[in-house]
């Protein structure tokens, strides 16, 4: 006899910031079926940006948990936490975990995210070396950056340079060591990544640029040598290293999903194989309108990405690409970067007040924007990349007595 038809059944994996804001839009978007959340971590998904910053400078304030278990208990959302996802059969649609579970499912979703990247060389010495991804990672972190602690960090990107400027104030010692000759290779032009240089330098942090690593040791007392290839000696209490991310993809791999630096999912969030889909840190996704594949590690990704796949994964509209966006907090200043990192051309409105916004311009265009303790004009900002303003009257987009939200509208129309 046929099996009685069982209940549609939607899978989520990775218990990160995706994975929590796609299951709450699942039901939100009114799929009514069984809806499953697979995370490895053992807490309530929650939020990594607070990690180096606040949960690491006032822990008694820090907020990470996205939703309490209430809320997923209240939408009959099944939560398995601290159980990885193992196996996954895209052809029978079956998903299996850790513990021997195996889940039928209709439509998965892989927001399986990001790890630190690895440095072996590092790792090898154990106690006192540290990297920084999850809430059990700042914990560590946090007991052992003491004042008067010698830290050596290892990479000037994002988590580097927050968590120097942490341990900065928390009156740790800190050298930042990077290979590159500049900070932020990643996400910040170099003018924004040499002002960021001079913000540390003011608050005490010494900078070794063109320093790769050759070796490294741990003395009987726990004080920690490092050397470079070119011979520079470094010492220090504890090391915090990052050094960029490795992205999950073993169960996309595993199910033969097609894989591109991420998981490839196209303008629904669907990858190769269909009814599976990606959002988040794994996901590249294709973007009709500029004609390209895009991946993006930042929070407001996530947040985006999770909810337009999860509506597309109901009601089949299509995700609208959203603008690349981060912010950065250090010694209290906060900077936020919008757009194109790489432009023709940086304008500059209001600098004197000692807070401002940054134009680029390319091809006549705004392309990007950067605020530096000024977020309240970001919002305008991004709508004039958004709709490829032409730069036009540079001396009105740069004059403060005008307001930028009144400019942006008149521009857009
Ligand atoms: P993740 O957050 O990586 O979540 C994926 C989850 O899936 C993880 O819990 C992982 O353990 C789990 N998982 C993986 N594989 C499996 C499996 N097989 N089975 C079960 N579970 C699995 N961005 C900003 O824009 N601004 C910031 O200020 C900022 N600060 C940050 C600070 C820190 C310290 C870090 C680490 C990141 C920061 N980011 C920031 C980046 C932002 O947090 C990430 O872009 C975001 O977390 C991506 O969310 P995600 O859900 O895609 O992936
Ligand atoms: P990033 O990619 O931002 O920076 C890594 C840095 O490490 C680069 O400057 C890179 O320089 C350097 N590096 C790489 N390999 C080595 C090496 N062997 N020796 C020395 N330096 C090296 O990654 P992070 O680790 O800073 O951040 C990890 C993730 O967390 C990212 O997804 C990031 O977006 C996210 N995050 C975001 C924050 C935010 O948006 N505010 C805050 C904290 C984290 P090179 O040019 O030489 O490769």
């Amino acid at each position: 006899a046929p099996h009685p038809a069982r209940e549609a059944c939607y899978v989520v994996v990775g218990g990160g910031q995706a994975g929590a804001i796609a299951v709450a839009t699942l039901r939100e978007a009114g799929f009514a079926g069984r809806i499953v959340l697979v995370g490895d971590e053992p807490h309530l998904p929650y939020e990594r940006p607070p990690l180096s910053k606040e949960v690491l400078v006032t822990p008694a304030t820090a907020k990470t948990t996205l939703f309490d278990a209430s809320f997923y208990a209240d939408r009959h959302i099944e939560c398995r936490f601290g159980v990885a996802a193992t196996g996954l059969d895209a052809q029978a649609r079956v998903l299996t975990l850790a513990d021997g579970e195996r889940i039928a499912f209709d439509k998965l979703l892989l927001a399986t995210g990001a790890r630190a990247r690895a440095y072996p060389l590092l790792d090898a010495l154990g106690d006192g070396v540290l990297s920084l991804r999850s809430l059990d990672d700042a914990l560590a972190l946090r007991e052992r950056l003491l004042p008067g602690k010698r830290l050596l960090v290892i990479g000037g990107g994002v988590i580097g340079l927050e968590v120097a400027a942490s341990a900065r104030t928390l009156g740790a010692e800190v050298t930042v060591i990077e290979r590159c000759l500049r900070l932020m290779g990643r996400a910040a032009p170099l003018h924004l990544a040499q002002s960021l240089l001079e913000l540390h330098a003011a608050h005490g942090v010494h900078f070794e640029f063109g320093a790769e690593l050759a070796s490294a040791s741990k003395a009987d007392d726990g004080e920690i040598t490092l050397t470079g290839v070119d011979g520079r000696v470094f010492h220090g209490d504890l090391v915090v290293y990052g050094i960029g991310v490795e992205l999950n993809v073993e169960l996309a791999r595993e199910a033969g999903l097609q894989l591109d630096d991420g998981i490839l999912v196209d303008e629904y969030g669907m990858s190769s194989a269909p009814g599976i889909y990606a959002a988040g840190d794994v996901a590249r996704q294709w973007q009709p309108a500029s004609g390209r594949y895009v991946r993006q590690e930042t929070w407001s990704n996530a947040q985006h990405q999770a909810t337009s796949v999860a509506r597309a994964m109901v009601d089949g509209t299509p995700c609208e690409p959203d603008l690349p966006w981060y912010w950065t907090d250090q010694y209290g200043h906060n900077l936020q970067v919008a757009g194109a990192v790489e432009a023709e051309q940086w304008l500059t409105r209001g600098e004197s007040t000692g807070r401002y916004t940054q134009f680029g311009v390319s091809g006549g265009r705004i392309v990007g924007a950067i605020t530096f303790d000024n977020g309240r004009e970001m919002r305008p900002a991004k709508q004039l990349i958004a709709a490829a303003v032409p730069l036009g009257d540079a001396e009105a987009l740069l004059d403060i007595k005008q307001d930028l939200r009144k400019l942006a509208t008149s521009r857009i129309k």
